[in-house]
């Protein structure tokens, strides 16, 4: 994470140190990096650039970041303004990255249970494509466009049976996982597709997990998607891309992940290598739906330490922040690093388990981490960026924490903490 580092003994984002923005801002406190943002895109940017191999007014990819990871409006913003396009799982989603200026011709729409109102909602912002998941959406998502008097674009996710190697509940390649279509059952899929009037098949996608930190198993997904993009071309189904998903893994702790910039050239070359043998050279828009790895980095999570109990098993930090700002380590049981604002202290360094004030045992942020603390020392809770606050709630009636960009020297506040009393301002009593 280079754009937090110690400057004085005090850790800062980027010129910021994270001490004045805990005093202006408050904790828990999320703050981001702008300019890890921008290098995180730019790797998948650039590696496209590339490598990628297009033709006259035919673009070789498109990376659509994957707005659950992060959603607030200034992250989406400044990727809007880099180029990318985005991946949604919602209506909210779309409405987000609209307001936040990105354009909807290049946004892609994912997920097992798109609605119908959802579906009308894309459907009129010319969304570039749906990610199909099963044959009755299928059917609705026909029915809905043609009420709408248009044609979708749709790709089918596919699921390739890959193992991702990854944790259970972020492997979604399998075939015991809720997402896609069956590898045996895509065919059928696409021919039921081909069919429908007021469907455009255009593409295919899967997505096979997440934290993948070896690009083995997304070669070895590509594989099977290129076998069925050859067998759907000699029954005329012609596709123009193919969207490998997103995935790749990010340093929490001590993981080597795979550079971006190496995946990317092996993929591609295999891309032109097959285009070349079965294709005539033809290019095929090549699609990407990242997230961790874009912001996973660029944000931590400042919390104050409340108070400290040395117990006869164990030492307790109870910080301000907790499941509820932070849900992973919960949901997970995920590593994330813990590092002192203030570098230099003079207490002894003790084990400590960081816990929030929720009424949960589940409510952790860190385990046994060697910590020299006192009472009212700032932590950041570090590689907090993605599904950091997207997967926040207001469990215990806990406002969420605000979120701050830092852009060089500059601080922009780019969500206001939430107050207590907007928590229950859509509630009432019986009269
Ligand atoms: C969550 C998700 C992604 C992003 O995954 P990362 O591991 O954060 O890169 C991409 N595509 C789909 C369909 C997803 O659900």
């Amino acid at each position: 994470m280079s754009h937090f580092s110690y400057r004085n003994g005090v850790l800062h984002a980027e010129q910021v140190s994270l001490s004045a923005l805990a005093g202006q801002y408050a904790t828990p406190l999320y703050v981001y990096s702008k300019q890890a943002l921008i290098e995180n895109f730019s790797a998948y940017a650039d590696a496209c650039r590339e490598n990628g191999r297009g033709a006259e007014g035919f673009d070789p990819a498109l990376v659509c970041y994957s707005v659950k990871s992060n959603s607030n409006l200034a992250v989406l913003n400044t990727l809007a303004a880099l180029g990318s396009g985005f991946d949604i799982v919602s209506g909210g989603e779309l409405l987000r990255v609209i307001a936040a200026g990105g354009d909807p011709r290049k946004v892609i729409f994912s997920g097992v249970g798109k609605g119908r109102d959802e579906m009308r909602l894309a459907l009129s912002h010319d969304i570039l494509c749906f990610n199909v998941e099963s044959i009755p959406e299928l059917h609705r998502l026909n029915q809905v466009a043609a009420e709408a008097g248009r044609r979708a674009r749709v790709s089918l996710r596919v699921n390739p049976n890959v193992d991702a190697k990854t944790h259970p509940y972020i492997s979604t390649g399998l075939k015991e996982n809720k997402f896609g279509v069956a590898y045996e059952d895509a065919l059928d899929c696409y021919r039921t597709a081909a069919a429908l009037p007021n469907i455009e098949v255009v593409g295919i996608d899967c997505h096979i997990g997440s934290q993948l930190l070896d690009d083995a198993p997304l070669l070895e997904a590509l594989e099977k998607i290129i076998e069925l993009v050859d067998r759907l071309a000699a029954e005329n189904i012609v596709l123009h891309h193919l969207d490998i998903g997103g995935g790749i893994g990010i340093i929490y702790d001590d993981e080597m992940p795979v550079a971006v910039g190496d995946y990317l050239g092996r993929l591609f070359a295999r891309v032109h290598a097959w285009r070349e043998e079965k294709h005539q050279g033809r290019p095929i828009k090549v699609m990407f739906e990242p997230g961790r790895s874009i912001v996973g980095n660029a944000g931590v999570l400042v919390t104050e330490v409340q108070y400290l109990k040395h117990g006869a098993e164990k030492n307790f930090a109870v910080v301000d922040a907790a499941m509820n700002d932070l849900m992973r380590p919960a949901l997970y049981e995920a590593y994330h690093g813990v590092q002192q604002v203030q570098q230099q202290h003079g207490s002894a360094a003790k084990t400590y388990d960081v816990v929030g004030p929720v009424c949960e045992s589940g409510d952790w942020l860190a385990r046994g981490r060697t910590l020299a603390l006192e009472q009212g020392d700032l932590l950041a809770i570090m590689s907090a960026g993605a599904y950091g606050m997207t997967m926040a709630s207001n469990y215990n009636t806990r406002p969420r924490a605000a979120e701050v960009i830092v852009d060089g020297d500059k601080v922009h506040l780019v969500r206001e903490r939430e107050s207590a009393a907007g928590l229950f301002a859509l509630e009432s009593i019986i009269p």
